[in-house]
């Protein structure tokens, strides 16, 4: 049977709502998925390693990179670039495996545009009051820093409709097997057990 090629799903929330977290929980409990490691113009924060958390690029090779059309979608996310290349995604997907997409609203709608079967899911923080105590780090950031962060939050949160799926991060077990099901709902879907199951439907129909 020839490969069938795996499925498409974006992950967008404000930050703060835990995406990393269920994104990695995610990845941990399930086989034949993977996450897309982006472009970015923006510094790496402790503890990131560049290609692991994202490739880490100049403003110049970023303009490059767009100048190539090496790009599946990029967008720029308040002061800094980011971008999907189109080789992070291909060959995942031509090798059978489910590729999340960790990116936002900006770059929903070009993928949309682009592979309308794209699967989306939005993240909400359980409360505006949990997710200010998660935007504040142990009192050391300014009351300017985090109403800026409160305000970029909202600023996402606004495009909450645009997406297939919402999940509400309130118990973090509860929205990972959340965001389970609806991977599974996915590879269930019509257009993908036709592909997948083509030999056994001709041979039922015959
Ligand atoms: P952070 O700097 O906190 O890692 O990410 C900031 C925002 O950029 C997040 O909303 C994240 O989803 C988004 N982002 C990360 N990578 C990409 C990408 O490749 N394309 C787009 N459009 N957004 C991205």
């Amino acid at each position: 049977m020839s490969q069938v090629r795996g499925n498409l799903f974006i992950l967008s929330a404000p930050s703060g709502a835990g995406k990393s977290s269920l994104i990695k929980a995610l990845l941990e409990k399930h086989t034949n998925m993977q996450v897309s490691v982006s472009h970015t113009t923006r510094d790496p924060r402790p503890g990131e390693e560049n290609t692991v958390h994202y490739h880490f690029v100049s403003q110049d090779e970023f303009k490059q990179l767009i100048n190539n059309n090496d790009f599946f979608e990029w967008a720029q996310v308040f002061d800094n670039y980011y971008g999907t290349s189109k080789a992070a995604i291909e060959k995942q997907l031509d090798a059978g495996i489910d590729v999340f997409l960790d990116i936002d609203w900006q770059g929903a709608r070009q993928v949309r545009e682009l592979a309308p079967e794209v699967t989306t899911i939005f993240i909400l923080p359980p409360s505006k009051d949990e997710l200010q105590s998660r935007l504040t780090n142990r009192g050391q950031d300014s009351a300017e820093v985090i109403a800026a962060r409160m305000e970029k939050a909202q600023s996402e949160t606004s495009h909450y409709d645009e997406y297939d799926y919402v999940v509400v991060n309130d118990d973090f077990d509860t929205a990972r097997e959340e965001i389970a099901t609806i991977v599974a709902a996915t590879r269930l879907r019509l257009s993908t057990q036709k592909r997948k199951h083509g030999a056994l439907i001709d041979e039922l129909l015959k």
